[in-house]
């Protein structure tokens, strides 16, 4: 009897476990159809496109280790005149790392390091090329016909020169390891935007970076640092080789109607930048374009925070390339006007912020 007893208390504490599993694994096939609805409504897995393309070219224009407060300071026409045309904040975000390559190689495939794969910042004397885990714009430019430019500062930036991904490149060369300037940069991309008019240049401006680090050749090294007279003056600098650029766009009929975003890799402070420090992790983005709200800052959008990954995503956007749903950046709408979403306050345009420094408001 006693051993029936058992028997039985076991039979039921069985149906009881039984019944107990059958109802956990309902919970979890129910939170997992919610989860996976949620996710499909989630705005970052939708991605827009453009269908056709918004612009027929894009020029996308870095100055290294430019800190968004030390460019506010500087004297920067050109720059000025893209912040009256367009949309833009100095409150962007670049990656956790915030150093050079893995910061580029975000901007310019939309996907974080851990993604992308390029987590050194060395510039590969000598060393195999190593490419980035997943397409670049030029990559995704190159499959839909597009025609492509890169122009760069350092030489690190041969891992966007995957064979047939570029149709025009100078990149300073590593052997011997040299500076080229940026008005030297400038003057070569001006030169093809003149002769051939790439669908999607992109330029990289290295002198402001080198500055900050000290190790500019022509100005004494204890005069150099971030925040410094003379990182202000490579600022300023780096606005004249924009004007150039904006020039040769102007002289080969492509400026009207094409987009320009003009961003940074990461700030710094002292001689150094990196991570945990926000003088390092904020940094500058210019949007021009058609349709983009003219003088607005977007930092006026509360819920807006753009990423570094965003520019990969918006020139994919204008450009009508396609922006694969898995990657991180997302193309920024806010730069257009949204009728049902106006923008509250309404953002100080450029002239009223220079009226209170000159008295007149
Ligand atoms: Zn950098």
């Amino acid at each position: 009897m006693e051993r029936f007893v058992i028997r039985t208390f076991k039979h039921s504490n069985l149906i009881r476990h039984s019944s107990f599993v059958i109802r956990y694994s309902l919970v979890c096939v129910c939170l997992w159809l919610i989860l996976a609805f949620l996710s499909g409504c989630d705005s970052r897995a939708e991605v827009p496109t453009s269908d056709p393309p918004l612009v027929k070219h894009a020029l996308i224009v870095t100055i290294d280790g430019c800190r968004p407060d030390i460019l506010l300071r500087a004297n920067t026409p050109n720059i000025r005149e893209l912040m009256r045309q367009g949309s833009f904040t100095f409150w962007a975000q670049t990656t956790a790392l915030a150093n050079t390559l893995p910061s580029h190689t975000s901007l310019l495939t939309g996907t974080p390091p851990e993604v992308h794969g390029i987590t050194f910042n060395d510039d590969g004397d000598g060393g195999p090329t190593i490419y980035p885990n997943v397409p670049t714009i030029f990559e995704v430019a190159k499959s839909k016909g597009l025609t492509t430019a890169v122009f760069a500062g350092k030489p690190k930036f041969t891992t966007f020169t995957r064979p047939g991904a570029v149709d025009w490149s100078f990149i300073t060369p590593s052997k011997p390891k040299q500076f080229i300037d940026d008005n030297i940069i400038a003057a070569r991309a001006a030169q093809v935007i003149r002769m051939y008019k790439p669908n999607l240049t992109f330029v990289h401006l290295a002198a402001t970076d080198i500055v900050g680090h000290g190790g500019y050749y022509w100005v004494p090294r204890d005069k150099q640092a971030w925040g410094s007279n003379e990182h202000v003056w490579c600022v300023e600098r780096a606005d004249a080789a924009i004007g150039m650029l904006i020039d040769a766009m102007k002289a080969a009929n492509i400026y009207e109607g094409s987009l320009i975003i003009i961003t940074a890799d990461h700030g710094g402070s002292g001689r150094n930048h990196g991570p945990n420090d926000p003088r390092s992790r904020f940094i500058p983005w210019i949007c021009v374009g058609p349709g983009v709200r003219e003088d607005c800052d977007l930092t006026q959008i509360r819920k807006l925070t753009v990423h570094i990954e965003d520019t990969f995503a918006t020139a994919c956007y204008f450009l009508g390339l396609p922006i694969d749903p898995k990657i991180m950046g997302r193309p920024v709408m806010q730069v257009f006007d949204d009728p049902e979403e106006p923008l509250w306050p309404p953002p100080l345009t450029l002239e009223d912020i220079l009226k209170r420094y000159t008295g007149a408001l």
